[in-house]
This record gives C-alpha cells, structure tokens and sequence, in this order.
C-alpha cells in the first residue's frame, strides 16, 4: 500500500471557493476505512460482502463514490452517473462534457463540500445562472451591510 505523510495541505481549495481534494485525509481516515474493510470483507462504501479481501469495493461504483469523499474529481464523476447526466435545473439530457456539478448550497453559505447530499448536476449555462444569482445577492447584502455601518 501506498502511505505518504500528508505533507499537501489537507484541502486544496480551487479559484472560487471550490474543494478540489481533501487529499490528507485520504492517507490517514480514508486508509483506515480501505484497511478495515478489507480485513472484514465488506466493501468500504455500500457494506455489502466481499468474496475476497484484495479490494475494497464491491463495484466501480463504489470505488467512484468512496473516493468522492476525498476527490472532487472523483465525486464529479460519480454525481454525473447518479444523476444520469441530466440538468437537475432545466431536465436536459448532456454529455458530461457539458454539464457541470454544483453545490446545491454554495460553499460560502456553509454549505459541504464533498457531500453527495449537496451536490447536483446541472448543464453550463443552468450553472452560470445560478452563480450570478448567488453573486448579485452576495452583493445586494454586502451593500446593505456598508449601508448600515457608521
Ligand atoms: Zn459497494
Ligand atoms: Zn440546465
């Protein structure tokens, strides 16, 4: 196994606010949940058992979604085929190519960054709407707040 002290910041955080990887915590949390699976035969995201202990995973989708937990690379891959490629906003069908996926609560608001829960697919320019929505409200407070203060 691969074991590399987690040197890298834990969270590489992209222009915008975006997570990339919480890549630390792939070596320390993430190996012990791969670990300890194995050891028990049961795969590491969905439990389901194991005929051997060589892998983790019951499926490549499982592979997909537990590496989400620590890549967005990863957890983008896996939202698309969860989603089945269609814009959670307008309904169109895309190839992944063009859609994107967003955070249903934006990351500024506290919304999670790696959380299935949070996460949804949607088409470019569904996307670039949503975030000049997110964008103009930010500043509509913003300027209320430098309104109110002294
Ligand atoms: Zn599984
Ligand atoms: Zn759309």
């Amino acid at each position: 196994m691969r074991r590399r002290p987690p040197t890298v910041p834990s969270v590489t955080v992209a222009p915008g606010g975006r997570i990339l990887a919480l890549s630390a915590a792939w070596y320390s949390d993430g190996a012990l949940r791969r670990r300890e699976a194995r050891r028990d035969r049961h795969c590491v995201e969905c439990h389901s058992a194991l005929p051997t202990s060589r892998t983790p995973y019951c499926s490549r989708i499982c592979r997909w979604k537990f590496h989400g937990h620590y890549f967005w690379d990863a957890a983008r891959i896996y939202v698309m085929r969860r989603d089945r490629y269609t814009c959670a906003m307008c309904r169109s069908r895309r190839r992944a190519r063009e859609l994107e996926v967003d955070h249903i609560v934006e990351i500024a608001r506290g919304g999670a960054a790696l959380e299935y829960s949070n996460l949804q697919t949607v088409c470019r320019s569904c996307h670039r709407s949503k975030t000049r929505a997110f964008l103009a409200s930010v500043d509509r407070r913003a300027g209320r707040a430098q309104a109110e203060s002294p």
